[in-house]
Formats: C-alpha cells, sequence, structure tokens
C-alpha cells in the first residue's frame, strides 16, 4: 500500500460502502465507437502475442520457471543505531553479494530510497505545483521542501576496508568493483551512512516517527533504512528506474542479521526473529512470550498499564535488539516506550507462527480486540490460497494513517477517538489494513513481482486474497474492493483520466481503483464467473507454488493460470489488463416464437385471438361515430363471398389435408409440435467493448426462475452483437442479464427484457439534525445520559 496521502483518502472512502449508488449512467461511448472498424482485427479474441516476451530457459511458455532459472541474492549484516533525540538514524552494513547470474558484472547498483526525501529530488521537483487566488498557509509551504531528508554516505569499502569508487545517481548508487564480478562470484562490502528521519504525520512517507505531544514521546516506523542492492535480472538487468514516490520496490531476496541499538526503554518490533531476547526482556516478558505461543487467544506481553508507566522514562542506557531474518526481501523494524505488545500462535500448515500487534494505547480498545486476530486470520486464508506462511512471525504495528507493508511486519492506521468511541468504518478501516498489510507477506515479499513496474502485480493480487480473507472475517463484511458490482462506477468513468492495468506504477491515473480495486475485481470474475471456484484455485495457487522466494512477470502469471486450468484467458487478460473498456451488455431485442400445432382448428384460434387483439386504427375508431353508415351497411347488394366468408374458417379439407401431413411425420417430430414450446431468440449488445460471458436468468410466470450461462465465446467473431435461443416449456415474464450483479455490467437499464425501472429515493431535507462529527457510539452514550 502506498503514501500517506493516499492512505488518508483511503480511510475516508470507506464511508462509500453504505452509500453505494447505482452505476453512473451510460458512458459517452456509442455502439458506433466500438464497432470494429472494417479492415482492421479488433477482435478481442485475437490471442496474446506481441504483448508478452519470447519465453526463453529462464522462464517457459507454460509460465513457470525455466530450467536456467536465476535469480540475485544478497545477504546484509546491518548495525544501525536511533538517536532518540536528534530523531536520526546512524548505520553500517555488510553487504554479500551473490552474484548467480551468467553474466559478468564490472559495477553494482545500490538503491538509495530515503534520497526521495532530499529537497532537490526528482520526486519533489516532478510533483505538479499550482497558485490559485486564496491559499492556506500549509498550501504555500508545500510549494517549497521544508525537510531536507537522504542517505549520508559515509565509507563504501571492500572487505579489507579498501575504499571503493561510487557515483550516487539521485536515487541510485553504482559502486565500481575492484574486478569483474564472474558468474557463480560473490562480493562483500561494507557501506555506512545516516539520515534525519522524517516527522511522518507533516512531511508524510511510508516510513518515519509520529510526535506524541502530550507525553512527549515519538512511534518510529523505520524502513527503506539503509542502502540496499538494486535487482539485476533476466528481464531488466539492473531495474534502473529511479524511486519516485508511487513505484514501490524490487528487491533480492537474503539472509539479513540486524542489530538495532536505542535506549533501553524503547520496545522494538522487526522483522525477523529476536536472537538475544535474554538481554533486552524481562523474565516476565519472557515467560508471558512462551504462554502467548500456545495460546490461541492473544497474552499481553507488555500490558497497557505498563506501556503507559514506561511513557514519562528517560532511560539513558542503550540497548541493542539483534534480529536474524531467512530469505526475506527487505527488513523494517518500530520502536518506541508507548508500545504494548500482543502474542498468540497460529497453525499454518505443519508448524505454529506467532502472530503479534504493538500499540500505544491511543490504539486501545480497537487494537487490543482486533489486531492480532486479524493478522492471524489473514494467515489462514492466504496459506489456503498460495503457500503456507513459511516465516515465524507476522507483526502489526499501529501507525496513524498508513499502511505499509514489510516482511513480517507492517505499519497500519486505524486510531479511535480520544473518548474510546470510533465509527464502524474506522474498525472496519482498521481490519481491512492489517489484513492488505499482513496480507502483502504473500504479495510481493514471498511471491517477489517488481513492484516498482507494476503494481497490479502485488496490490492486485493482495487486494484479491484481502476479499477471500475479508469474506472468512465476517460473512457480512463490508468489502470495498473486489465483487464485480463494485468497480461498476470507475469503469464507467472518463476514459482520460484511466490507465490500462498493464501500466507502469508511476503513470497510473486513479492509483486505487486502476492498481488495487480493478485487478482485484477481475480476479474474482475468473473466479466466480468465467473459469469457476475449482479450476481458478488450483491455477492460482499453482502461480504462487511456483513463484514463491523468485521473481515472477506479468506473462508469468497471464501463462500460468492458463497453463494449470486449462481456460484460454488471452481474451480476458487483453480486455481487462491492456484496455480500459468496460462491460456493457444490452439484452437489445427478444422475439418470441412458438411452434405451429399443425392443427388446423387450433392455428384458427390463434390467428382470430390475434387478429382480435391488434390494436385500434385511430379514425377506424373515429369514423365509427363520424361515418354513421357505410355504403356496404346501406346496400346489401354489394357483399360477396369475401365480404360474407369467415377469414379463419377451416375446412373439412383442410383438416383431411392436415391429418395427412402428421401421419407423415416421425413420432419425435410429431410431439415437438404438440409440446408447446416457446423459443425466445435474444438479441444481445456489446456498447461497453469488454467481452464476458452472458448470465442471463429466465423467470416463469410463477415467479421459479433458471439461470442460463453462456461462455464469453460466444462473442469470439468480434461482432458487435450476438444472438442466441433460449427454449422453455412455460411462457416467461421476464428475461433479466447479470441477475448476480457477476459481470460489473455499468449499465443494468438495458439488461431486462421487459425493460424495468429501478427504484431511487431522494432525501428532502431542511437542515442537519444530529451535532456534526458525532459518531454512533458517541450518539448512544448521549442517549445513554438523558435518562
Ligand atoms: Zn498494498
Amino acid at each position: 500500500m502506498g503514501r500517506g496521502l493516499w492512505a488518508v483518502l483511503w480511510m475516508f472512502s470507506v464511508a462509500g460502502i453504505h452509500a453505494q449508488q447505482a452505476p453512473a449512467s451510460r458512458p459517452g461511448a456509442t455502439a458506433q465507437e466500438v464497432m470494429p472498424t472494417p479492415g482492421v482485427d479488433v477482435n478481442p479474441f485475437r490471442q496474446l502475442g506481441p504483448e508478452l516476451p519470447t519465453p526463453n530457459t529462464y522462464r517457459t511458455a507454460s509460465g513457470a520457471p525455466g530450467h536456467e532459472y536465476w535469480q540475485q541474492r544478497a545477504d546484509y549484516d546491518i548495525k544501525v543505531r536511533l538517536d532518540d533525540v536528534a530523531r536520526r538514524i546512524d548505520g553500517e552494513e555488510r553487504i554479500t553479494y551473490f552474484n548467480n547470474s551468467p553474466d559478468m558484472l564490472r559495477y553494482v547498483w545500490l538503491q538509495l530510497d530515503q534520497n526521495q526525501s532530499a529537497k532537490d529530488s526528482d520526486a519533489e521537483l516532478i510533483r505538479e505545483t499550482r497558485m490559485s487566488d486564496r491559499m492556506t498557509f500549509d498550501q504555500v509551504r508545500k510549494l517549497e521542501p521544508e525537510f531536507d531528508g537522504g542517505f549520508r554516505i559515509g565509507k563504501v569499502a571492500d572487505a579489507s576496508g579498501k575504499p571503493l569508487t561510487y557515483t550516487v545517481n539521485k536515487t541510485m548508487m553504482r559502486v565500481e568493483l575492484p574486478q569483474p564480478l564472474q558468474p557463480g562470484g560473490k562480493f562483500v562490502f561494507d557501506v555506512s551512512w545516516w539520515y534525519p528521519i522524517n516527522d511522518r504525520i507533516k512531511y508524510g512517507g511510508r516510513s518515519g516517527y509520529e510526535y506524541f505531544e502530550e507525553d512527549d514521546n515519538c512511534l518510529y516506523t523505520i524502513a527503506q533504512f539503509y542502502p540496499r542492492m538494486v535487482v539485476y535480472s533476466d528481464e531488466t538487468g539492473w531495474q534502473h528506474k529511479q524511486f519516485l514516490g508511487a513505484g514501490e520496490f524490487t528487491l533480492n531476496f537474503g539472509n539479513y542479521t540486524v542489530a538495532i541499538t536505542l535506549p533501553a526503554d524503547h520496545v522494538v518490533a522487526s522483522t525477523g526473529e529476536l536472537v538475544n531476547a535474554k538481554e533486552v526482556l524481562t523474565a516476565e516478558q519472557r515467560t508471558r512470550l512462551s504462554r502467548a505461543f500456545t495460546s490461541n487467544e492473544p497474552v499481553m506481553i507488555v500490558t497497557e498499564e505498563e506501556a503507559r508507566k514506561n511513557e514519562p522514562s528517560r532511560s539513558k542506557a542503550q540497548k541493542t535488539w539483534v534480529f536474524k531474518a531467512e530469505n526475506v526481501r527487505d527488513f523494517a523494524w518500530a520502536s518506541s516506550r508507548k508500545f504494548l505488545w500482543d502474542a498468540m500462535g497460529v497453525e499454518v500448515g505443519a508448524k505454529r507462527v506467532w502472530a503479534m500487534s504493538y500499540y500505544p494505547k491511543e490504539g486501545n480498545p480497537l487494537w487490543e480486540q482486533y489486531s492480532t486476530k486479524a493478522v492471524a486470520q489473514t494467515l489462514l486464508t492466504y496459506s489456503k490460497h498460495t503457500v503456507d506462511y513459511p516465516y515465524p512471525v507476522a507483526i502489526s504495528v499501529h501507525s496513524k494513517w498508513i499502511g505499509m507493508e514489510y516482511p513480517m511486519i507492517c505499519f497500519n492506521g486505524g486510531r479511535p477517538e480520544p473518548d474510546g468511541t470510533y465509527t464502524d468504518r474506522t474498525k472496519y478501516g482498521m481490519i481491512t489494513v492489517i489484513i492488505h498489510e499482513v496480507g502483502h507477506n504473500f504479495f510481493p515479499m514471498i511471491i517477489n513481482s517488481d513492484e516498482r513496474q507494476w503494481t497490479w502485480m502485488d496490490e492486485g493480487l493482495n487486494t484479491f486474497c484481502q476479499y477471500l480473507t475479508e469474506k472468512e472475517w465476517d460473512r457480512n463484511y463490508p468489502a470495498r474492493r473486489g465483487s464485480a458490482r463494485d468497480i461498476r462506477e470507475y469503469m464507467a468513468g472518463d476514459k482520460s483520466r484511466m490507465s490500462p492495468i498493464m501500466t507502469n506504477s508511476e503513470s497510473i491515473w486513479q492509483f486505487g481503483n486502476n492498481a488495487y480495486g480493478k485487478p482485484a475485481t477481475a480476479l474474482n470474475i475468473l473466479r466466480e464467473t468465467v473459469m469457476g471456484r475449482e479450476l481458478f484455485d488450483y491455477a492460482f495457487k499453482e502461480y504462487a507454488r511456483r513463484w514463491a522466494f523468485r521473481h515472477p512477470s506479468p506473462a508469468d502469471f497471464f501463462r500460468t493460470m492458463e497453463d494449470a486450468s486449462g481456460v484460454d484467458l488471452d481474451w480476458f487478460w487483453r480486455g481487462w489488463f491492456y484496455t480500459t473498456d468496460h462491460v456493457d451488455i444490452a439484452l437489445e431485442q427478444v422475439r418470441w416464437f412458438q411452434a405451429e400445432s399443425g392443427d388446423p382448428v387450433i392455428e384458427a384460434d390463434f390467428a382470430r385471438a390475434r387478429d382480435a387483439a391488434k390494436p385500434a386504427d385511430i379514425s377506424l375508431l373515429r369514423d365509427r361515430t363520424a361515418i354513421p353508415v357505410t355504403r356496404l351497411e346501406a346496400d346489401p347488394k354489394l357483399h360477396d363471398f369475401y365480404t360474407t366468408t369467415d377469414p379463419f374458417a377451416v375446412l373439412e379439407m383442410d383438416k383431411a389435408e392436415a391429418a395427412s401431413v402428421l401421419a407423415g411425420l416421425e413420432e419425435g417430430d410429431r410431439a415437438m409440435l404438440r409440446d408447446g414450446r416457446n423459443y425466445y431468440e435474444c438479441t444481445f449488445r456489446n456498447l461497453g467493448g469488454l467481452v464476458m460471458p452472458l448470465v442471463v436468468e429466465l423467470e416463469f410466470s410463477d415467479g421459479t426462475r433458471e439461470v442460463r450461462r453462456i461462455p464469453a465465446e460466444i462473442w469470439k467473431m468480434g461482432t458487435p452483437t450476438v444472438t442466441k435461443v433460449f427454449v422453455t416449456e412455460r411462457p416467461l415474464t421476464r428475461i433479466l442479464l447479470d441477475p448476480y450483479l457477476e459481470l460489473a455490467d455499468v449499465d443494468m437499464s438495458n439488461n431486462s427484457w421487459p425493460p424495468r425501472p429501478e427504484p431511487s429515493r431522494f432525501e428532502l431535507y431542511k437542515e442537519k439534525q444530529r451535532p456534526e462529527g458525532e459518531n454512533p457510539m458517541q450518539r448512544a452514550r448521549r442517549d445513554g445520559e438523558r435518562e
């Protein structure tokens, strides 16, 4: 998950859950515009060809890693010191870089992500700014950056201490190697640095500190705190996209040992396992921890009372917490005097892992009740759909507003009011963000995609599994992203402010809808409507299994989903991932037929009834009085055979001829004439551009219903309309396209035969009745005080 601002918007928009409106009216595109242009091949069913990279020995055409697949590895031995007064980090690291590639390297690249918050960073320079007639002090201040962050690099030297030549290029640093690094070789070198920590509340950021004025303490959430190896891969070579802020990280796996030195009264949460518990935890805390591991309810390791007592402490002593983490792509940690800490064990596959939460008292009562249990549920649901959670611990740390993920640890918003009340939006916002960020352990921490290139590969897949987890948490969970009905408003919107999902992370319009909501919904549609749960779940799990602890690309995902399910999904990837088309399929025309019975008497009755039921002609009606008597009425001599014979009369000869035709028919054919079946010829028009299966509900006069499902391949010729006949024994009262809102059809007003208006209501009001900003818990309290 993303930037501070984004997270703020995100929390607010949860309010939209209950106010979900019918989709916006039909977008501007007319049927004419989406019709294929003659001579231009726009058939939505053409196979994905040039869009995907050519398979090779590293990545196969089936979407699996090839027999010569390789990836680099970087191990880190890091020592950092947190200065709680100056609020700065000083660090030194030894990096061991393993060249598993078949290539010789003359230099290596490091990422200096902190440089994004330097005053002269590209992220700052490319931020568009504008003036207006009225501006707040804050708005004007933000025109020029105040905070000057960024790494101050000390030494860069080889293992023997010999300085290495290096060049800093914005958020990257090239280190020249004394000798070329051969395939299979490794290079060991040291880097030292310091940087000032950003005030996250004031300046934003994925990490930083929050200052609590009342007790003069900080809560630090520390990440991107060390120079990290850039990924060198078969796909991109060195990943040379600078860190601009939106596109997150591209990272190698490796083993970490991190020693964190800070004031002795701080409590530390971190990636990895604490290896010197005896030196930093009290005996009581260690006892509680061992009890927690076997407990199915969270156990307090640091209670609220203890945390409150610790807040005014100003220990002059220092402690060093040492953590080890194996096979992780990154490392992050958090610390504060304010932390409460609870933990419990969770059975995942064949082993038990830790679920833990760290939060200040300001997070309660919500955090103590929900956080660790949300961590546990996330591990269970995700493990079922991907791979068993492989790490020993998963931690949720409270951090105002943001949601940000790292291996085994994440920082999550959701803070009650100071009076301990909260809205259900705050509560569900908090649980949602915890599920989401803990879920990132799987995408991209384990299934390690390139976030700098493709936001959807981690956010989209993660949001999809988040949706599944929310449903296992609470059947009626107000899930905001994942179901087809919730994406319609976005997809019906202004196309000039929309990007295909396959767009680089920095250039995405409507980040949340594009990279989180739409791909999550697309996967849900594949699962529920296109592939079915059984085929989808197997293929999705296979993708996770193939690419756990590796670096998958979009093609690896697309190919694996088809390869493991036996379903051709090229049309679906093309439409949903490479275009901004939407779904709007109209049930344009319905024609109702019954077979003639072969019995001339029955047919004559039918013809007579139909004639009688014909609407009256307006002139005929008026002439009944305007013309008192016609010539024919006045003069009987004008009659002949045609004016005196019933035009529907059946002759004996007609009956005899019909009987002989019937006698000549096979028994089966004869039965068909008598069964009275109904034939409904339905024409569907593709107005939105995306082809989809047709889900058609047939409703009978007794209210019973039947659903017919037609695969999307009915659109295979690329025509704007398709026609299908549905045969029923009884007549229908209604035909409805997409009865369960599973197709993301943005305009349901053209989905019904006969057409049916959707009722809606508007609010008539005089003035606001409630005090501004009062939440339902506060209102209930006020109600209780009224007596
Ligand atoms: Zn995310």
